[in-house]
């Protein structure tokens, strides 16, 4: 009988092939980069065919390390980026155009004319460019004959679950799942189907859109690549984490630290309605059974604004460095650093914001700046916290982080800090892949139960707060102040 479970976790940055035992131990993975490629100001895209060759890759080189075969797997889940827009030709399966990222911003144009309202209470997202749907009427509007090739189905749109699938069954199945479909602003959050008013109002004709199934059954299996491997689970990347850190009843929450950031709250069987800027999507579904909903509050700039440090400012030569870096001076001596480089996300929603880097005198060095970037990224997570708890009526009495970011101790203990609740941090620190591989195995019966995965969590680490109040006060007030700067600059 097959002793482990396969995920696939295509991200921002990498994709990852991951193998867990029953136990939810890591057994073995490779990962990969790809490339982000920046055109313009404000546009990031992949190449989707570079994302499928590097599954491919991952998979083959995930395997031969481990000695393991396809026969070894029960059953192998898909989690991945958001929101990103793929389209691919139905015959060749060749993409037709760049995909675009979640974080592209060339869409804020389309996105300024939207009615908040509508698509509130269709979708639970508020109009923003990081939602697929601006990016694929984008895609429409500015390559000749290609709405006319996708009303007659030559033209197919998947987030890159979808992508994925497509690929992995030889071009059979054109599925996506029901937490990533939420994302496309396409998605009517009553019947979970696609709305018709919305696919008018973006020009989106219906036949290029995936059928949208549950998070946790079997669609088909993985062809050639894995001969037999049922293809058990599809889950938005954020969702998979909320499942991973085993987020099972309402009120329970995580908080993942990748290029973005992302606070997920488990809200039970019904969609909770926000009101101080966050997102009501799908948080999973399993087969036939009811939806579980969840609030979000997404962080645009989380570990991206550690990756401009290193790349675009040259002050660091790894992520990991910034630890070392901050630790050198005892706090950023006021300066405030607003990572607003795609917008505000949650709770502001400002495509227009800008990063600002606030508070400098002479005396300040590298190390303020990256102490400020990384009390920023927990600035922006207290912003959304105090948001869910408006919204939910739950206050978090513990913050359950896992993520890139979360590697950095000197963060999380800021973050504890800023927060004024402990931060901890799981064993097993890949709770995105595991989530994945949590899902696909409970569908195909290699763990029986919620029970069993709960069982499966052990923390790692902790960290206690250790600010005084009238400190935690005093950098809100610069961190608001600094807010402020980085909304009004646009007015200039
Ligand atoms: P994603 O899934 O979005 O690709 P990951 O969870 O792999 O992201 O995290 C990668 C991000 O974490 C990068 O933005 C990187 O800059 C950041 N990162 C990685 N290690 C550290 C560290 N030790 N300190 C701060 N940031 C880090």
């Amino acid at each position: 009988m097959a002793q482990y479970v396969g995920a696939i976790d295509q991200g921002t940055t990498s994709t990852r092939f991951m193998i867990f035992d029953r136990s939810g131990t890591e057994i073995g993975r490779h990962q990969l980069e790809h490339r982000q490629i920046q055109p313009r100001s404000g546009w990031v895209e992949h190449d989707a065919a570079e994302i499928w060759e590097n599954t491919l890759k991952t998979i083959a080189v995930a395997l031969a390390d481990t000695g393991l075969a396809a026969s070894d797997l029960a059953a192998i889940g898909i989690t991945n980026q958001r929101e990103t827009v793929v389209l691919w030709d139905s015959a060749t399966g060749t993409p037709v155009a760049p995909a675009i990222v979640w974080q592209d911003t060339r869409t804020d144009y389309l996105v300024a004319g939207l009615d908040e309202e509508l698509l509130r209470e269709r979708t639970g997202l508020p109009p923003a460019t990081y939602f697929s749907a601006p990016k694929i009427q984008w895609l429409l509007d500015h390559t000749p004959g290609l709405r006319d090739r996708a009303v007659r189905g030559e033209v197919l749109f998947g987030t890159v679950d979808s992508w994925l699938i497509w690929n992995l069954t030889g071009g059979a199945l054109h599925v996506t799942d029901v937490t990533n479909a939420s994302r496309t602003m396409l998605m009517n959050l009553t019947d979970l189907d696609w709305d018709p008013e919305l696919l008018g109002l973006f020009g989106i004709p219906r036949a290029m859109l995936p059928e949208i199934r549950s998070s946790a059954e079997v669609y088909g299996t993985a062809g050639t690549v894995l001969p037999g491997v049922p293809i058990a689970a599809a889950i938005g990347d954020q969702q998979a984490a909320l499942f991973g850190q085993t987020c099972f009843e309402p009120g329970e929450a995580k908080c993942t630290y990748g290029t973005g950031g992302f606070l997920l709250m488990n809200t039970g069987t019904t969609p909770v309605r926000s009101s101080h800027g966050l997102i009501t999507t799908v948080g999973y579904r399993f087969g036939d059974q009811r939806p579980v909903f969840a609030l979000e509050g997404s962080i645009a700039a989380c570990g991206s604004a550690i990756q401009w440090l290193r790349d675009q400012l040259g002050v660091l030569d790894t992520a990991g460095d910034s630890e070392t870096l901050a630790g050198r001076v005892d706090d950023s001596a006021g300066v405030c650093f607003v990572p607003a480089f795609s917008g505000l996300f949650a709770p502001y929603w400002r495509p227009d914001a800008r990063a600002a880097i606030v508070g400098l005198s002479r005396f300040h060095t590298a190390a303020h700046i990256t102490r400020a970037a990384l009390e920023a990224i927990c600035y922006q997570t207290r912003d959304v916290v105090e948001a869910m708890a408006q919204d939910s009526g739950t206050v978090l009495d513990c913050l359950q982080v896992d993520g890139g970011v979360t590697a950095n101790a000197l963060c999380m203990q800021l973050q504890a800090d800023i927060l004024g609740v402990p931060v901890s941090r799981p064993a097993v620190a890949e709770t995105t892949a595991l989530g994945a591989a949590y899902a696909a195995g409970l569908a195909v019966g290699f763990w029986a139960s919620l029970d069993d995965l709960r069982a499966n969590r052990h923390e790692d680490r902790r960290w206690q707060p250790s600010w005084t109040p009238a400190r935690r006060a005093d950098g809100i007030t610069r961190w608001r102040a600094a807010i402020d700067r980085s909304l009004d600059w646009v007015n200039l």
